[in-house]
């Protein structure tokens, strides 16, 4: 029950079917043709009530009180109705007061009439009806503030104070303007009759005229709410009934009352109980509001009397009417004016609406720069014009270290702050863009030398930290100026291309486009989409090469290097796209293969060939790789699905990688903890210190190759001394703080004895073992030869 109940009040409906919970559709059928017996009833007692009149009329027979039997049968009727409405249909308080008011006025307005009746048949004279007796007047009148009440109790949902001034303006114009007709052609010819009207029958007229306007003006405005609409303007229409009793009392007279409660009056029930139905299966019907022509209708109403008037002759009542014109042309006016400023107003929101939508389409919601739309405009506009163009296209370096590391909040931050450089930079000369992302761009009218100045400018103001966050950032910054017949897409492609070559250069640097940067530029970006796909193709492997103990020449270790089996360039080393993957940071994803790999590939040797025959597993890691916060969980979850031990792997990293900043720490010393050799890589090429040895838990260190080329030739002395003297120093810290050394790069046995010489027990290299397929390696452990 409660389910339909709530079904009926979503629906529109204030009422709606109070069914027991068991009930089929076939019992709500029912419960719906329950109010039309009502229907019935009211409209044969109507009919009967006409049938009687016109046999009155021809034959005069039966006594004139008969006329008055048909109006408080009918409101029996509609009482019964009503309540029965109220009794078994719930509904919104708003409803229920609604139908329980227009109850009582039913109910008291059938007792009025039921005086009226008995009266009727006691003091009926021949054809005369006799005067209304002053209780049914009494009667009649609380039953007219009833409804008025009941209906004014209905709420009108105006859309603001606007509409809320506008409607009351529109229903004292629309009131006017038809009780000025009513008073000009009813009232008014009552009060100025020669034979004058009983005083109640006059106040009750004026009243019923009162109350009919009130209500139709206010239903007119009523949209859809608990109480139905329909069923509101049915009740409302009693008020034309009365209008209508009005009318036949001014043009008959005394003898209007006979045809008025046997031929008008029986239709108040009918509209009652049709209402009562309309509420009745109110649920699911919607309608909207239609009262803008109320006012002109009224305006129109308020011109017959005036040409009555005019054609009548000038009499009190007349004045009435022109004073009352008068006035409503002055609410028209008032109305019209209101309108106007409501119109204005209107017109200003949508004029402000439209200028912030077409901000909002051409700038950058973060930062409040030109957008990438806005800025394509612009250069085309440049191009179109011959005036030239400059592009500055600005990449901010290692953005997405800041995202990742330190939360989106703080990227924004910086984001912001940067545009609010740049418009400083910009100045007046430049229009600030942001392309997306981090990165920006600005564009400068003309201008061959002026980018570079500019780009300085960025630059240097970039030296200082910026904002709250005090971060450090760079940019790289690639500069094309239109050349002539430049397009947009050629003077944006190639400021792209000349933005690449700057990264490559080693970032924080502008560099501007010169044709020749087009093609290597242009392959490397190819690579990284290149990259993208081999990944998916699974075209990517493992070479092991073997680290051996330089005394006994046995095998110790591996290190994992991965290639490339390209389709079409055949197998390509790492350096050629390493830095592509680090750069498009599809690294991450390849270096966790390639973790993988290693691991399932170690262990299967482990297995094999029993735990002496491979104590350790190097695989190289990209620092891009140890920013990425999943780090620590991807390696752990790789060993744990392949079962190797962590304390046969080693992951290598370069001195940079790891000077990298507190999450960098946090990740290599979990990784420590749980068992995972960390190894420096190309140990002396970099910033390598003491103190970055004791606070980084490294426990193996590779000899760059560097050092180990030519330390076996001693006809260039300095120079070999040199590498002497670094190798030495190497093996005499690793010594002293408890490492491993491994000497990477030995091509010769003499490098291999003067490192064996300078103690280094561990060595790699070409003379040792070449990077060989995961094949030649599992022959090469079960020969007897490796041990
Ligand atoms: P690296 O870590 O220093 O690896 C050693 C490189 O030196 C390997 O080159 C190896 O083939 C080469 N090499 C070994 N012995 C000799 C020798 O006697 N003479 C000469 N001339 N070269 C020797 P490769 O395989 O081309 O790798 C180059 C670099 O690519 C590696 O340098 C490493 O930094 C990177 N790399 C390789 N595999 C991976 C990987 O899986 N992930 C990451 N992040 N980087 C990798
Ligand atoms: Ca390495
Ligand atoms: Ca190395």
């Amino acid at each position: 029950m409660e389910l339909r109940d709530l079904a009926g009040r979503v629906r529109g409906g204030g009422f709606s079917q109070a069914v027991p919970p068991v009930a089929d559709s076939s019992d709500v059928a029912d419960d719906r043709r329950v109010p039309l017996r009502y229907v019935w009833t009211a409209c044969g007692l109507a009919v009967a009530s006409w049938l009687w009149y016109a046999a009155w009329v021809m034959t005069g027979a039966g006594p004139v009180a008969v006329a008055y039997v048909a109006v408080p049968l009918g409101g029996v009727v509609a009482v019964a109705a009503i309540v029965q409405l109220y009794r078994e249909v719930r509904g919104e308080v708003v409803a229920r007061r609604f139908w329980a008011k227009l109850a009582g006025s039913a109910f008291i307005m059938t007792v009025s009439y039921l005086l009226m009746a008995i009266n009727a048949f006691r003091h009926s004279v021949g054809d005369r009806p006799p005067d209304m007796p002053m209780a049914a007047a009494v009667c009649l009148g609380l039953g007219f503030i009833a409804i008025l009440w009941a209906i004014a109790g209905v709420p009108v949902h105006p859309s603001g104070p606007h509409a809320r001034r506008r409607m009351h303006l529109d229903r004292a114009i629309a009131f006017l303007g038809c009780a000025t007709l009513l008073w000009h052609f009813g009232l008014a010819p009552m009060l100025t009759s020669s034979e004058p009207w009983p005083v109640q029958t006059v106040t009750l007229v004026g009243f019923a005229f009162v109350m009919s306007l009130i209500c139709m003006t206010k239903v007119s405005y009523l949209g859809d709410g608990p109480v139905d609409r329909t069923a509101m303007r049915l009740v409302a229409a009693i008020g034309l009934i009365a209008a209508g009793v009005a009318v036949l009392a001014a043009t008959y007279g005394d003898a209007g009352g006979v045809p008025s409660q046997s031929v008008v009056l029986p239709l108040a029930p009918v509209l009652l109980v049709l209402a009562v139905r309309a509420q009745w299966g109110s649920a699911g019907r919607r309608s909207r509001q239609s009262a803008v022509l109320l006012p002109y209708v009224a305006i129109a109403a308020v011109d017959l009397p005036l040409i009555a008037v005019a054609v009548g002759g000038l009499q009190w009542p007349g004045r009435v009417a022109i004073a009352s014109a008068v006035v409503v042309s002055a609410l028209v006016t008032v109305r019209q004016v209101l309108a106007i400023r409501d119109n204005k107003r209107l017109l200003a929101d949508v004029r402000a609406t439209e200028e912030r939508l077409q901000h909002e389409a051409a700038h950058d919601g973060l930062t409040g720069l030109a957008n990438r739309a806005r800025f394509r405009l612009l250069l085309h506009e440049a191009l179109n014009a011959g005036r030239g163009a400059t592009v500055l296209l600005i990449d901010l370096d290692d953005f997405k270290t800041v995202n990742d590391s330190l939360g989106h909040d703080v990227g924004d931050h910086l984001l912001v702050s940067l545009a609010q450089m740049l418009r400083e930079q910009a100045g007046d000369d430049a229009v600030p863009v942001r392309i997306g992302g981090d990165e920006f761009a600005l564009l400068l009218a003309g201008g061959t030398t002026v980018g570079e100045t500019v780009a300085q400018r960025v630059l240097d103001a970039l030296q200082a930290p910026i904002s709250e966050h005090r971060l450090l950032v760079q940019a790289s910054i690639g500069i094309a100026t239109a050349g002539p017949g430049a397009t947009l897409d050629s003077v944006l492609r190639e400021a792209d291309i000349a933005m690449y070559a700057a990264k490559q250069r080693g970032k924080a640097a502008f560099v501007r486009y010169l044709p020749e940067m087009a093609e290597p530029v242009l392959a490397h970006i190819q690579l990284g989409g290149d990259l993208r796909r081999g990944l998916d193709n699974g075209e990517f492997e493992l070479y092991y090469q073997p680290v051996l103990d330089l005394h006994s020449r046995r095998l110790i270790g591996l290190e994992a290097l991965v290639r490339w089996r390209h389709p079409v360039r055949g197998m390509v080393p790492p350096a050629e796209f390493i830095p592509a993957a680090e750069r498009t940071g599809l690294i991450v994803e390849l270096g966790r293969f390639v973790l993988a790999e290693a691991c399932r590939q170690g262990s299967q040797w482990l297995a094999r060939f029993g735990p002496e025959a491979l104590q350790k597993i190097g695989v190289n890691v990209s620092a891009r790789q140890l920013h990425d916060p999943g780090f620590v969980a991807d390696v752990l979850s790789v060993m744990a699905q392949y079962q190797f031990p962590a304390e046969r792997l080693v992951l290598e990293l370069t001195e940079s990688a790891v000077l990298r900043g507190n999450q960098v720490s946090r990740a290599l010393h979990d990784l420590d903890e749980h068992g995972i050799k960390l190894a420096l890589d190309d140990f002396g090429t970099g910033e390598s210190s003491l103190s970055l040895l004791r606070a980084f838990p490294a426990a193996i260190v590779k000899l760059d190759k560097s050092f180990v080329d030519g330390i076996e030739i001693d006809d260039v002395p300095a120079a070999c001394d040199a590498r002497q003297a670094v190798a030495r120093a190497v093996i005499q810290m690793a010594g002293a703080l408890g490492l491993d050394a491994v000497a990477e790069g030995i091509e010769n046995e003499a490098q291999a004895q003067v490192l064996f010489g300078l103690g280094y027990t561990l060595g790699q290299g070409f003379h040792l073992a070449r990077p060989m397929p995961a094949e030649a390696l599992t022959a090469l452990l079960a020969s007897p030869v490796s041990a």
